[in-house]
């Protein structure tokens, strides 16, 4: 089956997307997620990973990152677990299999960080969520790529899918470059830019036009991670938790830039936005 139509995501298509919320459900509906994020000096990209899965809904959240972060995810994010993966970076992969995995925000690239990711990535075969670091991981040998279980999502930043795949000479030749590689790879890309592009693993592309310039700081990244995760572990497909998550995440942003202004904006206040999101949604 192959599908290379581009579709601009509108209202109608999030209207098909989304689903309320049962009356008639229990944390268990919602699903688990397991942000795997954080690094000595990069707690941060764990907080608003794991703040940011929370507030799109999941039913039960997960953290496992280094020691050096358990006081401050426990204080910050107290409706989420801890689970212990090293001392000052990530070294073990200890994760409930049931649970919907969200990686890399502030891993950082340690030897150890990276090799204890490819050690679990060729062990694990669910689709999952890989970002930032785990993406830098993956790119410093182009054997890794084939270790990505099918239907995975990845969301690399150009500088980031270069690493990946290699340069580009403009960003029509980065989509088609995409297009060739979800498919041989089988992935779902996110391709994140001014205006991000899902790729399918059937060739389509799925253009998101919300969001602004808000966005453009540090940590922005880290909270759409958590925002896909969370869509996946609560029973949307990879593709829908793709397509709803980048849609969602410039929706809140644009609440976000109306009440603080794009300059001030934070990505926190970002996350504070989602309840005026789904209010819409609802
Ligand atoms: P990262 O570089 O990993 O922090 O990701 C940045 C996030 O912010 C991505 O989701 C981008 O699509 C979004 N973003 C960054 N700059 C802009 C911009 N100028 N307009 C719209 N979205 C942006
Ligand atoms: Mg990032």
């Amino acid at each position: 089956e192959t599908d290379t139509e581009d579709f601009v995501i509108d209202d109608e298509i999030i209207k098909t997307i989304f689903k309320i919320r049962s009356e008639f459900s229990h944390k268990g509906t919602y699903g688990k997620v397991n942000i795997i994020a954080g690094s000595y000096g990069k707690m941060g990209a764990a907080v608003l990973s794991t703040r940011s899965a929370l507030k799109a809904g999941a039913g039960l959240t997960f953290t496992l990152a280094p020691k050096c972060g358990y006081e401050i995810l426990q204080t910050s994010d107290p409706e989420a677990m801890f689970i212990e993966g090293g001392k000052d970076y990530i070294e073990s992969f200890d994760v409930d299999e049931t649970a919907v995995c969200g990686i890399g925000p502030g891993i950082g690239t340690h030897e150890k960080t990276a090799a204890s990711l490819l050690m679990f990535l060729k062990s694990y075969s669910k689709p999952l969520i890989l970002d930032a670091d785990a993406l830098n991981i993956i790119a410093q040998d182009p054997a890794n790529l084939n270790l990505i279980p099918e239907k995975s999502i990845i969301t690399p930043h150009p500088k980031e899918f270069e690493r990946l795949f290699g340069k580009t000479k403009n960003s029509f030749e980065r989509t088609e470059l995409a297009r060739n590689k979800s498919r041989e790879l089988q992935i779902y890309i996110v391709l994140k830019d001014h205006h991000t592009q899902i790729i399918t693993p059937e060739g389509a592309v799925f253009y998101n036009i919300t969001g602004n310039s808000g966005l453009a700081k540090g940590g922005s990244g880290d909270i759409l991670t958590g925002i896909i995760t969370s869509f996946l572990a609560q029973q949307y497909t990879e593709q829908e938790a793709a397509i709803l998550g980048v849609w969602f995440h410039g929706k809140a942003a644009e609440f976000a830039a109306e009440r603080h202004s794009k300059e001030s904006m934070l990505p926190s206040d970002v996350i504070n936005e989602f309840g005026t999101v789904f209010s819409e949604l609802n």
